[in-house]
């Protein structure tokens, strides 16, 4: 998780977190656990919130041992070792010592649980769980197994909220500002594991509400040094000015903006949708928006 100082509320509580570990936190809390008993810390917070009533440290973490794409390449051709900087930093936070010394059970997600899933890696780093996929179907028995101090299952499969509509909405702000839109894809690329995820387009209500939650936690107001002159691609520019455009940017994650609410078989874009989603995030006041993946065969199919 990302340490600036502004990411970081006084009493040390992450002001925006990760967006899956965002839908854990609003999972629990809309399933029973009382919200002032659960704390979303990051990680150079950590001995501040882990005592000896904790009873769970839930875990998010993309890229564990750096076995990814980029990863590989990029520390392969400028790296000073074998080491790529996340499989680096999730050790160090693995290793925090606050987090190692701890009787409360840790259980990990997240894009890059399949990385440390093996005994020899959930023993090295002392991980009692890993949740593997989707989460928010299984993470409140885990919980509250972990707090009743019960052994917890090594490895658990997620499964999908077949619903879209019961997919809960975040209740605090993301990194980025990151809403989803969809999940899955559905186009079936031979090489692709998205593809096998069920697909499902998240409803305008939510996208709403999880903007405005954004906007709501990521105003800047009062930041330091809003005068100061920052040189960017486009120009010089205030840092207020910056601290604006960054509070009405909204990161849109989803496998094809293009396929939102698509209906066909053929994949052809629904353009009533798309246009339909583009209205709203415009009428919310989004300034600025960047889908995670747009696919050029989309576009060429319905140009
Ligand atoms: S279009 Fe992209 S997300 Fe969809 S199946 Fe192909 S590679 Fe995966």
């Amino acid at each position: 998780m990302k340490g600036g100082k502004q990411e970081i509320l006084p009493d040390g509580r992450a002001r925006l977190a990760p967006y899956g570990l965002r839908k854990i936190e609003a999972t629990l809390i809309e399933n029973g656990f009382d919200e002032n008993d659960i704390a979303t810390v990051p990680p150079m917070s950590l001995s501040k919130f882990i005592g000896e009533n904790t009873k769970v440290v839930g875990i998010t973490a993309m890229n564990t041992n750096g076995l990814t794409y980029c990863d590989q390449t990029f520390t392969a051709l400028v790296g000073f070792g074998s080491d790529s900087y996340n499989s680096y930093k999730f050790r160090s936070l693995m290793f925090d010592k606050a987090l190692r010394s701890t009787r409360a059970k840790k259980i990990l997600g997240g894009a890059g649980a399949w990385q440390v899933q093996g005994a020899y890696c959930r023993d090295y780093f002392g991980i009692d769980t890993i949740v593997m996929g989707e989460g928010e179907n299984v993470v409140v028995p885990l919980f509250q197994q972990a707090c009743e101090g019960k052994t917890l299952p090594p490895l658990v499969e997620g499964t999908p909220i077949r619903d879209e509509t019961k997919i809960p909405c975040i209740h605090n702000g993301s990194i980025y500002g990151t809403v989803e839109i969809s999940r899955g894809c559905g186009r079936n690329c031979q090489f692709c594991s998205p593809t096998k995820r069920l697909r499902r387009d998240i409803p305008l209500t939510t996208i709403e509400q999880e903007v405005k939650v954004n906007f709501r936690t990521r105003k800047n107001e009062g930041a330091p040094n809003r005068e100061r002159t920052i040189f960017t691609p486009t120009g010089h520019k205030k840092k207020g000015q910056l601290d604006q455009q960054q509070e009405r940017m909204i990161f849109l994650t989803t496998e094809d903006i293009m396929l939102y609410q698509c209906r066909s078989p053929d994949f052809l874009p629904n353009t009533e949708a798309i246009l339909k989603l583009i209205k709203l995030l415009v009428d919310l006041g989004v300034e600025t928006f960047q889908p995670s993946h747009i696919s050029l065969a989309a576009v060429a199919a319905s140009p």
